[in-house]
């Protein structure tokens, strides 16, 4: 399967397993007991806990102090827990996993009780029992050691030339292998930390150090007492980092004190982080001045970690981030510095949604991630205007519409029930259809009055805990435009029920009126066995055009069907989705769609767009067919904007690699070669500074190069290649020899015609290099190779300690996803899961289910079922998963079959 395929679908199961920092967890059948004898007997039965703690004893503040010596297996702690205990109790459970408890103390109106800690459950349920009954105000103090984790959450350690660092990643519920406590995000306390490390390390927490005295070799650093923080946003670091001390950013007038900057990265990496740490200033104050309120927190670390699971983590005053998406100077692609800004205004927009603001449970978790989502892109559009971020928004929003195709799709806030609920809530539902929806309402309400809700809500919660209520009934009360009970009724229409709502416009017109007709219902492709019956209560914006004119009209929609008379004489063009603002899909009559067709030199990019989205959704749904879709193509290809040149390229894609035989291909290679004929002359293959330019440049070689297989410009991108990566000559990186934007296909391509020699040159490159962006390259374009055994070695690199845990799907993706290797692929996945999971993270286990995603047909789908079927329960967050891959495979099934004879028509033309 061509490279292009195969980086989309890369792009998006990184974005399924979590682009933004917020990687959740849940935990392995284990029990731990104290390394003391429990010394209480009389244990009461009761029921365990499993999901949330009881609210009859409630932590008030931690003391941690920890060792980490990361050239160790283990480290060490003393967590000192104030607790307040509601009733006389002898037990209590809170929560704790993996960790070794020695000296148990229950201080109680000043006595101290020796007590006992036992984990009871897997998940991280731990029981603490008391000689005497409790109650009120105690302290509660455990010693214990605990190993650092090998898969990339909790404690963790991360080696790079020959050095050892450790890092957290605590999100969602891995606290509990770091320290015991109330693993929750409702509980909000202070953390006093005392982090011990090897003289020569630096450590980090989520405050401004206060003191550090050194002993014997060892180092004690405390921190400032944090501000009312859960569990999961604490953070730790330690290790022998470079750490770039940045000018403070100045005080404002909204934020009466300068905010302490630092950039912190291995040994060596610390001169690749100005442009971060430049760029960090426009973010803050862009944000500050959304909110009317400062940063919330006393200081700003911004950490590069080399082997990371999910794209950064928002931790209070500590970001953590993927090397890729820090490390880079003036001369890295556009693309690369935008993907750093959207990313690192995501985390700072957490600073105040999720950090100063924190849902009280994870069903409410789209108040962190939708919001933050949503947010980055208003912080870029405010602090640089003409860069179209708002626009990268919309993106998200029509790109997430497939999967919200899907019986199994989620809604934006679904309950929690179990640790796979928080597992498969950080989602493209939770993210970009959260973000997506934000922005509809934005539009509903009017950009105004949409942020006072948004300053009202975190005035009234700020260090403390909400939830969806809280937040709705804020954005009702700021409305001037909209009664409260609409606005609440339209927002949860959207967020408690699952699905993409389909309209279906019809017009008439008399003299002076023109009728609308407006009827909604659930959106579903061919193959679906999804019940179309649904409401929403919609904003609807439709656009009238009549010669140089147009008329925009906002409507609400709460029937299942309405009608509208709005005066006017009849337009000549109807746009059902205004400027796309609404999250939805539309369809409407052939006629109706010639008329706006005719007329696209009209609609903005935006509406072009919405309007793309929902032809897609009509070939999808069988509407539309593949002749009158190749029609329409040209028109969209002359297009100057990128999207929407670019867009017919996926269904192209689709009927190359899904539909057609071996003798097709040849044929739809020529048409596409047609279609696009010249468009790759405009923008040849040099670097350009543009980025609207750089995208068009990056798909138009990827699609000509992969699928439709120009070979002149193949020979090109090999010469690019070996010039490149020093091929049979120095062996060496030459970043000037290659356009950064198409270096990627250029590997690919290179892999195809030069074969297994070239393969091991780009192994020896990859495994030889520190940088993470190099290694994702040659690493990712090494695993296209095709010949059996040269692919077998490949894949077996997922076991070694040459790739770090975060390239594990960089090898296995590309080789599952290729025609040519998949059912070798499939094999070995099938006979190696165990070892592949131990380098995922388990919050991330469900999500291996998407490798059953490569396939298209129904023999393999009961394959992959029957794979799963005794081992998904094991899997957090494995049963949606699974659910949403068997049904992905029948809804490509289905479209096969369907537009097959379409296709083979159209080619007989
Ligand atoms: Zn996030």
């Amino acid at each position: 399967m061509p490279k292009a395929v195969i980086r989309s679908l890369l792009v998006s199961i990184i974005l399924v397993v979590g682009l933004y920092g917020c990687q959740q967890d849940a935990e392995t059948p284990q029990t731990v007991k104290s390394d003391e004898p429990a010394p209480v007997t009389n244990k009461a039965k009761d029921k365990i806990p499993l999901g949330q703690l009881p609210d009859d004893v409630w932590p008030l503040a931690y003391e941690l102090e920890l060792t980490i010596i990361p050239e160790l297996d283990e480290f060490s702690g003393k967590a000192a827990i104030d607790i307040e205990i509601n009733g006389s109790k002898d037990h209590f459970y809170l929560h704790g996993k993996g960790i070794f408890a020695g000296k148990v103390h229950l201080i109680n109106e000043g006595e101290s009780h020796v007590g006992s800690y036992e984990q009871v459950d897997p998940s991280g349920v731990v029981r603490i029992d008391s000689p005497v009954p409790l109650q009120g105000r105690i302290r509660l103090e455990i010693e214990y050691h605990a190993p650092f984790n090998q898969a990339l959450h909790g404690l963790y350690k991360v080696t790079e030339s020959g050095k050892h660092y450790a890092f957290t990643q605590f999100e969602a519920i891995s606290a509990r292998l770091a320290f015991p406590g109330f693993d929750e995000p409702r509980f909000k306390t202070p953390f006093s930390t005392t982090l011990v490390v090897p003289e020569n390390h630096v450590a980090i927490s989520n405050t401004p150090e206060i003191s550090s005295t050194t002993a014997g070799g060892m180092k004690e650093v405390r921190f400032a007492p944090t501000k009312p923080l859960p569990t999961y946003l604490i953070a730790f670091a330690a290790g022998d980092f470079d750490v770039v001390e940045w000018a403070d950013l100045p005080a404002t007038e909204i934020r009466q004190r300068p905010l302490p900057l630092r950039g912190v990265a291995v040994k060596g990496k610390g001169h690749q982080l100005d442009y971060a740490l430049k760029g960090t200033e426009a973010i803050v104050t862009a944000l500050e001045s959304y909110f009317g309120t400062p940063y919330p927190w006393a200081k700003l670390d911004i950490l590069a970690v080399p082997d990371f699971a999910a794209g950064a983590m928002e931790n209070v005053g500590a970001i953590t981030y993927r090397e890729t998406l820090l490390l880079f100077d003036e001369t890295a692609t556009p693309s690369r510095k935008r993907r750093y800004k959207m990313v690192h205004a995501h985390e700072l927009a957490h600073q105040w949604f999720g950090n100063l603001v924190t849902p009280a449970w994870w069903n409410d978790i789209w108040l962190n991630e939708s919001f933050a989502t949503w947010m980055a892109h208003v912080a870029m559009d405010m602090a640089e205007p003409d860069g179209n971020y708002r626009r990268d928004l919309l993106s998200r929003g029509l790109g997430v519409m497939a999967g919200d195709s899907l019986v199994n799709a989620r809604q934006i806030r679904q309950p929690i029930l179990s640790n796979n609920d928080i597992s498969t809530a950080f989602d493209g539902i939770t993210y970009a259809k959260g973000g997506a929806v934000l922005s509809t309402f934005e539009s509903f309400l009017g950009r105004e009055d949409f942020r006072r809700g948004v300053r009202n809500y975190m005035e009234e919660f700020q260090y403390g805990t909400a939830t969806a209520d809280d937040f709705i009934r804020h954005l009702a009360a700021a409305s001037t435009s909209q009664p409260a009970e609409v606005v609440i009724s339209a927002f949860n229409s959207f967020l408690e029920q699952p699905g993409l709502p389909l309209l279906e416009m019809a017009s008439d017109c008399t003299d002076d009126t023109v009728n609308i007709h407006l009827k909604q219902s659930r959106y579903f492709p061919l193959g679906s066995k999804g019940e179309q019956a649904q409401q929403w209560t919609m904003p609807v914006c439709l656009r009238l055009g009549q010669a140089d004119e147009s008329i925009k009209t906002c409507l609400l929609l709460s029937e299942n069907e309405q009608s509208f008379a709005l005066p006017g004489a009849c337009p000549d063009w109807i746009i059902p989705n205004a400027d796309s603002a609404g999250y939805y899909r539309f369809s409407m009559s052939e006629d109706d769609w010639s008329s706006l067709l005719n007329h696209s030199d009209r609609q903005n990019t935006n509406e072009m767009m919405a309007m793309l989205g929902s032809l897609t959704g009509a070939f999808n749904s069988g509407d539309l067919d593949v002749a009158s879709l190749m029609s329409i193509a040209p028109q969209l290809i002359a297009s100057p904007d990128w999207q929407v040149a670019t867009s017919p390229m996926g269904q192209m894609r689709f009927m190359y690699d899904r539909m057609a035989d071996e003798g097709q291909k040849h044929a739809l290679e020529q048409r596409f070669n047609a279609f696009y004929a010249g468009k790759l002359d405009a923008t040849g293959l040099q670097a350009t500074a543009d980025r609207d330019q750089a995208r068009l440049q990056g798909a138009l070689v990827t699609f000509l190069a992969e699928t439709a297989r120009q070979p002149e410009l193949r020979a090109e991108l090999v010469e690019m290649a070996k010039a490149y990566t020093g091929y049979e000559s120095d062996k060496q990186i030459h970043p000037e020899a290659a356009n950064p934007i198409i270096v990627g296909t250029a590997l690919d391509v290179a892999v195809d015609e030069l074969g297994n020699h070239f393969v091991d040159h780009l192994l020896q490159v990859a495994l030889g290099s520190t940088d993470a962006v190099v290694r994702g390259r040659t690493l990712g374009a090494a695993a296209n190779v095709k010949d059996p055994a040269k692919a077998a070695e490949v894949l077996q690199l997922a076991f070694s300690d040459e790739i770090r845990d975060n390239e594990v799907f960089t090898v296995l993706y590309p080789q599952v996803m290729m025609q040519e290797t998949r059912e070798a692929t499939w094999s070995w996945f099938q006979e190696n899961i165990d070892r592949i999971l131990e380098r995922i993270p388990e919050s991330g286990w469900g999500r291996v289910t998407f490798v059953g995603s490569a396939f298209c047909n129904t023999t393999k789908q009961a394959e992959v079922e029957a794979f799963f079927a005794d081992r998904i329960e094991s899997l957090t967050g494995g049963p949606r998963n699974l659910a949403k891959t068997l049904e992905g495979i029948d809804l490509c099934v289905a479209k096969v079959q369907h537009h097959k004879d379409g296709m083979d028509t159209w080619l007989g033309q």
